[in-house]
């Protein structure tokens, strides 16, 4: 493995072996023979494990860990999952229908996100899984589910706090917003579920994505605690769940940096204290999607034409924005961004030059790589795009111009 490969790339989850990229233990090019053809996806298993584990060292030991499906609801990635976290956290009945063929008890389950059918509600009551209630009519319609069935059903209230987490990626609490519940409701709505036959479970508070600031996400966390110990006193039952969010963010650019675990579960244990001595029943929780799986993934496609237009390079490959949107710069970036990219059977190769990969689609869109300085690359090498992991495939839109679909591997 030579140093200027990492220090070109940026990225060292993973091996380099032969000049070939290791995932899993198998060189890329022996991997892609095994798959069959490309493009596709492949997740580290290892990797997946070692980020739990170093997660768990950080954060506070009676924290809870639940993993966000929809980060990357690849079946076999989540069944890995059900065995190293503490639950799963759902955003659909599809989602539903994967997470219950894990072992995962229901009862470590919840269903979030806003307009959920009636069909999905029903559903997520006869499993038996928490659902975050994010409206006042969502409420009703389960409750007279529950009637209905006979099913009590397990409830939690989703709030959109007051407050906004600071510096994330993408905002998902603080303001006027379509998740949860406005903070200034809850009186009013845990009034009602006190009327009504439901087991309360707790709160949901999730604020945004992508955070890369220790500061920001403790402030979010803290803030978080202190705003359900200040609605404890109208809880129709004593708090069985408070689930804080999550937030944590990976680098994908240059100049990001990774996020400081270790500080943000210092910062936590400290802002449990005062909950755990009041609410000593209660379990707190974090879940996370990108920060689990994010950096345990790559798309792999191959180079299928190279040309030169007006003294610019292009390598075509056959992989684009329709399986990895993210790559593209056209999921949830402002101005794009390279991700780090490398040609995964020319990791030691020293000599370099300045190229933009394109897809196969037919449009200026569909950009892996705009201008960067590779490894001299010919038709058949392999196109890595690193921190694939989370928000891949299954965000992107697989049919726009009716290519072939590709493959999604655990090793
Ligand atoms: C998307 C989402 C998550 C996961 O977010 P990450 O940034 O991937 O960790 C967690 N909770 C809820 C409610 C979500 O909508």
């Amino acid at each position: 493995m030579t140093k200027a490969t990492l220090q070109h790339t940026g990225m060292c989850q993973f091996p380099v072996r032969h000049n070939n990229l290791v995932i899993g233990g198998i060189a890329l090019s022996r991997l892609a023979q095994r798959v069959g053809s490309t493009p596709f996806y492949a997740y580290d298993r290892q990797l997946i494990s070692n980020r739990v584990a170093e997660l768990r060292q950080a954060m506070p030991a009676d924290l809870k860990i639940h993993y966000a499906m929809k980060a990357n609801p690849m079946p076999a990635v989540v069944q890995h999952m059900a065995g190293i976290v503490d639950g799963l956290d759902l955003a659909s009945a599809g989602e539903m229908k994967v997470a219950l063929d894990t072992p995962m008890h229901p009862e470590n389950i919840s269903l979030a996100g806003p307009g959920k059918r009636p069909q999905e509600l029903s559903q997520a009551i006869a499993a038996n899984i928490t659902i975050n209630i994010e409206s006042f009519h969502e409420l009703e319609t389960i409750a007279q589910l529950s009637e209905t069935t006979g099913i009590q059903a397990h409830v939690s209230v989703r709030i959109n706090p007051a407050f906004e987490l600071k510096a994330s990626g993408m905002k998902m609490g603080g303001g006027p917003k379509q998740f949860g519940i406005d903070e200034e409701q809850l009186p009013a709505v845990l009034k009602r579920i006190k009327a009504l036959n439901l087991d309360f479970n707790g709160f949901h508070i999730y604020s945004g994505s992508q955070n890369l600031s220790a500061d920001a996400i403790s402030e979010s966390q803290q803030k978080s605690i202190n705003l359900a110990i200040s609605l404890a006193g109208h809880c129709p039952a004593p708090l069985k769940k408070l689930n804080i969010g999550g937030g944590f963010g990976i680098p994908y650019f240059p100049g990001d940096t990774a996020l400081n675990i270790q500080q943000v579960g210092d910062t936590l244990a400290e802002s449990m204290v005062p909950f755990k001595t009041e609410q000593p029943q209660a379990d707190v929780i974090i879940e996370l999607g990108r920060y689990l799986v994010g950096e345990a993934g790559i798309y792999v496609c191959q180079v299928i034409d190279k040309k030169i237009s007006r003294g610019q390079t292009f390598l075509v490959a056959n992989g684009g924005l329709h399986h990895h949107l993210a790559v593209s710069g056209n999921f949830g970036q402002v101005i794009r961004k390279n991700y780090p990219v490398a040609i995964g059977n020319k990791m030691a190769v020293t000599e370099k030059e300045l190229v933009s990969i394109v897809g196969p689609l037919c449009t200026p869109l569909d950009i892996l790589a705009d201008k960067m300085e590779l490894p001299v690359a010919e038709i058949g090498d392999f196109v890595v795009v690193y921190q694939s992991g989370a928000y891949g495939y299954t965000a992107s839109p697989i049919q726009f111009l009716s290519h072939p679909v590709c493959t999604e591997i655990l090793v």
